[in-house]
């Protein structure tokens, strides 16, 4: 491919949105562009990449073999209502209606549409199990999308689904997706780690997800070597702060008298408004000691506020049991919390952090996005993850343990009966009597994964592609060709030779100064650059430098090929 047929869209300028590493490389090297809140492009040098991982995960896909197919994007509401979801989802579900005021939404997953498939064309237990996936763009209302691609409105994701008659036949298809994942991580040249995944509202047994390590990422993740990983996205990623000494409010609030959260607030003197006051902090009215409660919404910002500015409030969160927080989900509201925290507690993790965290509420921060329970409530799944710090050894024994940011990139779920008992998906079994299905569901953020690998991989000048997800393997300057017939003949050669070799080259043929040249290959990251000018040609050889190599050297001209492979 030559730069004349495939023009890049470089820029000089960072723009002023993108907050990481990710979202400014991939607009400055050309390779997304934003159309809207959520909304992006992927220009043709991005659909490379996309395309790339695509593949990779639909190869893994079908050696576990998956079956593709494809669903429609957009879903009638019949079937949300039958699932419960309708009501549950909230507003990170994109509702429409047709001409005819019937409701559907933009699905943001497809455990509805698939069950409903298997549940007309699966009829005897002879017939699992299987395993469905498709790659298809999904719609979720995220309530505050960013990062560009990482946490998109639309986005590509492959989601599978696989129908079992017990659970010993789920076990091992979900074994061989955990497997068919590390393969896809492993051949996306990714550092990652799977980790222990609360099951949340979803219900069944086994969860994890993948995470591609990286300073960015928005969870915490604790793992050991030995192999033990959990997701601890509530875990502060230091030492919880010190609590603070004992203040006059501390007293007055460890006190009884204050009863109600009223009666805290004025106390406490916190310019607390309504909207906040109701959604994050409430009064049990049952409770015999007084109790603050938080209320955790479906609320990225929420999390993010716990985890990175008030570690504080990890631990008193983490206090409070698994059970007393699953009670307190309203059944069917989709709406999480009160999680009771008696008074004390709170006061020993000072509540002049809270006063900083129901002020530092955004006015609007809080409207009801619905709930996405494995991440806004992010509490581990056992109770052993919760007192996790990084340098013990692990609950297993294996140790010690580390505290790292991840991305999620992929997530598995043991799903048992929720879709299949509400959708009544039968089977008949061996002894000719109706079973429910059970079910698993495996998902891939396809295009979160291209951004991820970013973050994982670039320096000062640009992006560095793991060598699988890179849209050409070289990039070939030729230096002085507008000039020299010889250096054009030689470049235009050796794009065939590597073409016909195997490899994608992107032959710059601009007219420009080798410095441009130069800094657009490496802000666009391709893995192996070759430089020819008249001087290399009089020696017989030929520039190279890898993307991360600190500088180039001179490779014989035949033996090229053998040395790029
Ligand atoms: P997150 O915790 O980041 O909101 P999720 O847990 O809601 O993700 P899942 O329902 O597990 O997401 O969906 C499967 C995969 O889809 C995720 O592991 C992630 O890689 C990807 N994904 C989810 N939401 C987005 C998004 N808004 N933009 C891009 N990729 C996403
Ligand atoms: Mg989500
Ligand atoms: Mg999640
Ligand atoms: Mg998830």
């Amino acid at each position: 491919m030559r730069v004349s047929q495939f023009p890049l869209n470089t820029l000089k300028e960072t723009p002023a949105e993108a907050e990481v590493v990710s979202h400014q490389l991939l607009l400055r090297a050309g390779y997304i562009r934003r159309l809207a809140s959520g909304l992006y492009t992927w220009l043709p040098l991005g659909l490379r990449v996309l395309r790339r991982v695509e593949q990779i995960v639909r190869e893994e896909m079908n050696r576990a073999g998956a079956l593709e197919l494809l669903m429609p994007a957009v879903q009638p509401a019949e079937l949300w209502q039958e699932s419960g979801r309708w009501e549950q989802y909230g507003s990170e579900l994109l509702r429409l209606q047709d001409r005819h005021q019937r409701d559907f939404c933009f699905g943001p997953t497809h455990e509805e549409v698939i069950t409903d498939l298997v549940r007309r064309e699966i009829r005897s237990y002879k017939q699992l199990p299987v395993n469905y996936y498709q790659i298809q763009t999904k719609f979720r209302d995220e309530r505050r999308p960013r990062f560009g691609i990482m946490r998109a409105r639309e986005f590509l994701m492959k989601d599978a689904y696989s129908f079992h008659v017990d659970a010993g036949s789920l076990q091992a298809t979900y074994d061989a997706m955990h497997a068919a994942y590390s393969r896809i991580f492993s051949r996306c040249g990714l550092e990652f780690r799977a980790v222990e995944a609360d099951t949340g509202s979803i219900g069944g047994s086994a969860s994890h997800e993948f995470h591609v390590l990286a300073d960015s990422g928005e969870d915490s993740i604790a793992f050991s070597e030995g192999g033990y990983a959990a997701n601890v996205e509530l875990a502060p990623t230091a030492a919880p702060p010190p609590a603070p000494a004992p203040s006059r409010a501390l007293e007055k609030v460890a006190t009884p008298g204050v009863h109600s959260i009223e009666d805290l607030v004025a106390f406490l003197g916190i310019p607390v408004t309504q909207t906040v006051k109701t959604l994050v902090l409430e009064a049990s009215a049952e409770a015999d000691a007084p109790l603050v409660a938080v209320l955790l919404r479906g609320d990225h910002e929420l999390n993010a506020v716990k985890a990175e500015k008030h570690p504080w409030i990890a631990t008193p969160l983490r206090m409070a049991g698994d059970a007393e927080i699953r009670a307190a989900i309203g059944a069917g509201t989709g709406s999480l919390g009160p999680v009771g925290l008696p008074l004390p507690v709170l006061a020993d993790h000072g509540v002049a952090g809270l006063a900083d965290f129901v002020t530092g509420a955004n006015a609007d921060g809080f409207h009801l996005t619905g709930v996405n329970w494995e991440r806004d409530l992010p509490l581990p799944a056992t109770a052993d993850l919760r007192n996790i710090t990084a340098g013990e050894a692990a609950p297993d024994g294996s140790g010690p343990m580390g505290i790292r940011r991840g991305i999620e990139v992929g997530h598995i779920f043991q799903l048992g009966d929720k879709y299949s008992r509400a959708l009544n998906a039968n089977v008949l079994d061996e002894s000719g009597r109706e079973r429910v299905v059970t079910m698993g569901c495996y998902g891939i953020g396809v295009s979160r994964v291209v951004a991820a690998a970013i973050e994982q991989n670039h320096d000062d000048r640009g992006i560095c592609w793991p060598a699988a997800l890179a849209p050409f393997d070289i990039a070939l300057c030729p230096i002085g060709a507008k000039k020299s017939q010889r250096v054009r003949e030689a470049a235009a050669a050796l794009h065939d030779e590597l073409e016909a070799a195997g490899f994608s080259v992107l032959l710059d043929d601009r007219d420009i100064r080798p410095g441009v040249m130069f800094a657009d290959m490496e802000l666009i990251g391709l893995p192996h650059r070759l430089v020819i000018g008249e001087r290399a040609l009089d020696e017989g050889v030929i520039e190279y430098q890898g993307r991360r190599d600190p500088e180039a050297s001179k490779i014989q001209r035949s033996q090229l090929v053998g040395f790029l492979r």
